[in-house]
């Protein structure tokens, strides 16, 4: 007999529409991105059992991840007007801000003195 039982995650962004804050790690200013991701337990490929629910902030700034504070991230899921506080947030990881070449607007996250493609000084 053939079972296909398997457990996969799956994420979904959630929609948090606030406004720009001040990124307590790069300084620029930046947006929150919420995503939940949940483990799914399939059965014959029919999502049967979600659990292991876990909700994640990433900046749009320089990309950096938190963990969010679950009881925030529920009432981002319910549709509720909740504001994420740096205190509901633990860092996970940080990530790095964009460079932009003031003369040609090159982008890059690189540490470059100088723009690669234009010369100039970033
Ligand atoms: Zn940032
Ligand atoms: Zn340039």
């Amino acid at each position: 007999m053939f079972l296909a039982i398997g457990v996969s995650d799956s994420e979904e962004r959630l929609e948090y529409e606030e406004g720009l804050m001040t990124c307590g790690v790069c300084g620029n200013y930046g947006r929150y991105e919420v995503y939940l991701v949940c483990s799914v337990f399939y059965l014959f490929f029919f999502p049967v059992y979600r659990f292991n629910y876990r909700y994640y902030v990433r900046t749009t700034c320089c990309n950096s991840v938190y963990e969010l504070d679950p009881e925030v991230g529920e009432a981002i899921e319910n549709g509720e007007r909740v504001i994420i506080r740096e205190r509901d947030l633990h860092i996970l990881g940080k990530g790095r801000a964009h460079k932009k070449c003031g003369y040609c607007g090159y982008e890059t996250a690189e540490d470059f003195e100088y723009c690669p493609k234009c010369g100039n000084k970033l």
